[in-house]
């Protein structure tokens, strides 16, 4: 007789019950030590690197999802090692120790991506990448032995038969391409027993990959499709029990491009979200990716104020509506932009917002538009970057047809601007530098600490979230903050005026948070200011 279980119950004991069956049906034949690197990831202004030193050990932004899932995803009778250059470099004997070399990355990654290889060739093992850049551009990676295009699947199987019937390197390259991707409801759940979580600044989560949308700069639809696919939500739950079991980094983000890619799925998956946190105390805060066109989800919105999301980021890209239709990105209009972000503010979320400089539409006005936009929106982080043409978007296309990619040494972006390209670079200066002097930044953090913060639901001191290693760690950076910035910074009346008034209200919480992220804010755009880092999140001048 076959019982009919329930939905929750079936997808919970598949996962709990057998591990194994998330890995690679493939058995192997032989055993294999298998090194995973992922590359330092450069600086950028997303990274919130100078915050680390402000925190009790954070070393790395988040932990890298896709080469974690495929360490638990190669066979259990494997030995794996995994290093995160950002925590700590790739050594001799990690290669010596190796039969084969992973790697993954971002075209970001690109240089430091090749120069694994190079050490682990030098070692003399066989090596493979995988991951979003070979996947968009396989023509990066040259030298590699195998390399793995596409996401998790039939490639997958056939790379893992291969290392484990070859451990010489081959003569030539060969290439593995997914034709039939996992279903993300199939994925293993990311290997965090090989980390140490504590190192890192946010904990991130998967529940989709794709977006319906056709942003001309975007590569995401072309690579991972326009129709969301989904894991089941006890899937996301045993991902984020399983997080909670290595360390509690106190926030979570979700990597999906789009959260609410598929509204549906986002609202079935809400109340076991809003049922995980109850259970658990409230252990953590949520943050995610969004198109603004949730501001119009009344619905979706209180679910995520009770599933305790407090920040998203939205790519706004520019307040210009004309610019905004010549990029596809028409679902910003579907309304007002100010209206949108001060919704967000109404259910306790802040918004972070994506900005880019050097559209064709740009005018020299532009920068005062953008900087008149930010002391409207009160927006206090905003990802102000140069345009960029990545390969297999839209963008690249049409650039590439009327004979305006330029690839050339030292340049900040591929990109022939309509405007001169030394005007948009001051541009893009200006509204970095401005945009977070320690003035202007403090008084966006000030109304979010008056008109949006309260708005959230208030958690309870529940034991997750007042355990000793919680308040430690939460005293270090309070200390931490107080000394560097407080005492020593350079804009100290300026943390002052805001942090007095909410110690005194017992406002702790908000203190670390505007200490920690303002602090980064501000001593990046100053290091803009004096050329010391890019002009885009893309550009390779200064990474080299
Ligand atoms: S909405 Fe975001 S993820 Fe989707 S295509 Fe546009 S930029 Fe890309």
């Amino acid at each position: 007789m076959t019982v009919a279980l329930p939905k929750d119950e079936l997808a919970t004991s598949a996962i709990d019950s057998d591990p194994a069956s998330r890995r690679t049906p493939y058995i192997p034949k032989n055993k294999r030590r298998i090194l995973c690197v992922f590359p330092k990831y450069s600086r950028s202004f997303g990274t919130l690197h100078h915050a680390y030193p402000l925190t009790a050990k954070v070393q790395a932004f988040m932990p890298p999802q896709g080469i974690l899932v495929v360490a638990a995803y190669l066979p259990e009778q494997w030995d794996i090692r995994f290093v995160d250059e950002s925590i700590r470099p790739c050594r001799s004997q990690d290669y010596q120790w190796a039969d084969a070399v992973l790697v993954s990355g971002m075209h970001i990654q690109r240089s430091q991506i090749n120069k694994i290889n190079d050490l682990a060739h030098k070692a003399g093992k066989i090596t493979m990448v995988g991951g979003p850049s070979v996947s968009g551009c396989p023509e990066y990676y040259p030298d590699f032995d195998l390399i793995h295009i596409g996401e998790l699947g039939d490639a997958t199987d056939r790379a893992i038969e291969y290392l484990d019937l070859h451990r010489d390197r081959p003569p030539q390259q060969i290439r593995f391409e997914t034709e039939e991707r996992l279903p993300l409801d199939r994925f293993p759940i990311p290997a965090y027993h090989l980390l140490d979580l504590d190192r890192y600044f946010l904990g991130s989560v998967q529940f989709s990959s794709g977006c319906p949308y056709r942003c001309e700069f975007c590569d995401i639809p072309e690579l991972y499709g326009r129709n969301p696919r989904l894991k089941d939500p006890q899937q996301v739950l045993a991902e984020l029990d399983e997080m909670l079991r290595f360390g509690n980094l106190g926030a979570v983000y979700f990597v999906d491009d789009n959260f609410v890619g598929n509204r549906r799925a986002a609202m079935e998956l809400l109340p076991h979200l809003i049922d995980w946190q109850k259970r658990n105390g409230y252990p953590v805060q949520f943050a995610c990716e969004a198109t603004l066109n949730l501001a119009q989800s009344p619905k979706l919105l209180e679910m995520m104020r009770e599933a305790y999301f407090c920040t998203v980021f939205c790519g706004i890209e520019t307040p210009d509506t004309d610019a905004l239709k010549a990029i596809a990105k028409g679902q910003n209009l579907s309304m007002p932009i100010l209206d949108a972000i001060q919704t967000f503010n109404q259910y306790g979320m802040e918004v972070v917002s994506g900005i880019i400089i050097g559209l064709d539409t740009d005018t020299p006005e532009t920068g005062d538009r953008i900087l008149e936009f930010i002391r409207l929106s009160q927006i206090p982080m905003l990802t102000i970057n140069l345009l960029y043409a990545l390969p297999r978007t839209p963008l690249w296309r049409r650039l590439e047809a009327e004979g305006r990619l330029i690839f050339e040494e030292g340049r900040e972006s591929n990109v022939d601007f309509l405007l001169p390209y030394e005007q948009v670079i001051a541009m893009w200066r200006r509204c970095i530098t401005t945009a977070y002097k320690p003035e202007f930044l403090y008084q966006r953090y000030a109304y979010q600490c008056e008109q949006t913060y309260p708005n959230r639901i208030k958690v309870p001191n529940s034991p997750a979230r007042t355990s000793g290693a919680n308040i430690r760690k939460g005293l270090t950076m309070l200390g931490k903050i107080l000394l560097r910035v407080g005492l020593l910074g350079n804009y100290r009346s300026t943390f002052w005026k805001l942090a007095k008034p909410a110690l005194k209200a017992g406002n702790i919480e908000s203190v670390i948070h505007v200490g920690l992220v303002g602090h980064h804010l501000i001593k990046f755009a100053q290091e803009c200011g004096r050329g010391d880092e890019s002009a885009s999140f893309y550009s390779q001048k200064l990474k080299r």
